[in-house]
């Protein structure tokens, strides 16, 4: 059966996959070592304009934000790129882009003063909100200072749009005091391991299954690839929300970090475009035999299983496209940088 590339009523707009981290649960790989190759304003102007009929405000209404609806500037740290976000942000607003927000690590934030600016410049090119990333992993490479100082004036400049995800952990770090950055090891010392992943959201896909899955195998298990021959994708593969366009023109699904359907720089029509499985065959596997079919194919080529098995399907997903990608070139398996920093 035809599958095409679904219609997106919200986005997360990759400006770089460059970071000033290198975290350890990073679905999409970044780090230090990734080449800036910034999004192009020409591309920009493209990508909006394709996306500008497809995505939806929050239920809230065009000026609210919330995770799954309008568009979000994300990386990377796009604030390492802070004139590309503000020409971004204006080119969103030329559009009428809906509940537009940016997602931030928080490593610019020195001071009050330079994080009012700079948020006050985004709020006037149009900016409608923010999401703070905080978890343990970020703490490694952000002093905790510097989350809260922006937490505090974006309160201050975007009011309820200030999203903190996830604040289960900044409740926590506040009530240890934590100061500075901490260690994920030290981290755990202190939520007595294995608490770590209590009441939080926790995706055990890109790098996590190989950074931290593998330091608490007491809290996640392994299993045989064949656990996961039928298990459905969560979220799932083929859907239409909170799809991602990264700056090399791919357009990834959810959160697969290194999987591509196709490229939103070839034409205008993107959204119902066929995918190609002649030129992206590992596609077909994925959509027409699951995790199966795609692991029957790569046993053909000498993928072997891994004798301590896998922590999620998407582990075992990953490290069989990470097989593949060093041993043929698959136009689905994109970037290739994602494969080279995975377990960086
Ligand atoms: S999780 Fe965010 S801050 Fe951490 S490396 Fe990835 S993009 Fe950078
Ligand atoms: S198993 Fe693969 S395709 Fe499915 S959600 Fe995980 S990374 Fe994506």
């Amino acid at each position: 059966m035809i599958k095409r590339i679904p219609a997106s009523y919200s986005a997360g707009i990759i400006l770089s996959y460059k970071c000033n981290a290198s975290c350890l649960h990073c679905m999409y790989a970044c780090s230090p070592k990734w080449r800036g190759n910034w999004t192009s304003e020409k591309g920009l102007e493209h990508l909006l304009s394709i996306l500008k009929d497809t995505i939806q405000p929050s239920p809230l209404g065009p000026d609210y934000i919330g995770v799954n609806h309008g568009i979000h500037f994300t990386g990377g740290e796009p604030f390492l790129n802070f004139k590309l976000l503000l020409r971004a942000t204006e080119m969103a607003s030329y559009f009428g882009i809906p509940s537009l927000f940016v997602e931030t690590n928080c490593f610019w934030c020195k001071n009050k003063k330079t994080t009012r600016e700079k948020l006050l410049a985004l709020k006037e090119k149009g900016m409608k909100g923010i999401l703070i990333s905080v978890n343990p992993f970020y703490l490694e490479y952000v002093p905790f200072e510097r989350t809260k100082t922006c937490v505090e004036v974006s309160r201050e400049i975007f009011g309820v749009n200030t999203l903190v995800y996830q604040i289960e952990y900044y409740r926590r770090f506040s009530q240890f005091g934590i100061t500075g950055t901490l260690a994920f090891e030290e981290f755990l010392k202190l939520e007595r391991g294995k608490y770590f992943a209590r009441n939080v959201e926790f995706f055990l896909m890109g790098r996590a299954p190989y950074k931290i899955a593998e330091k608490l195998s007491v809290i996640f298990p392994r299993f045989k690839a064949s656990r996961f021959f039928f298990e459905s994708c969560r979220p799932p593969f083929l859907r239409n929300w909170h799809n991602h366009f990264d700056n090399y023109g791919n357009f990834i699904p959810g959160y697969c970090g290194g999987i591509a359907l196709g490229n939103w720089n070839n034409g205008r029509e993107l959204f119902g475009r066929e995918i190609n499985t002649t030129e992206y065959p590992l596609l077909k596997y994925l959509m027409n035999e699951d995790m199966k079919g795609l692991f029957k194919y790569a046993r053909t080529l000498g993928f072997k299983e891994n004798g301590d098995g896998y922590f999620s399907k998407c582990h075992l997903c990953t490290d069989i496209r990470k097989y593949l990608s060093s041993s043929g070139n698959y136009g689905e398996l994109k970037p290739e940088e994602f494969y080279l920093y995975l377990e960086d």
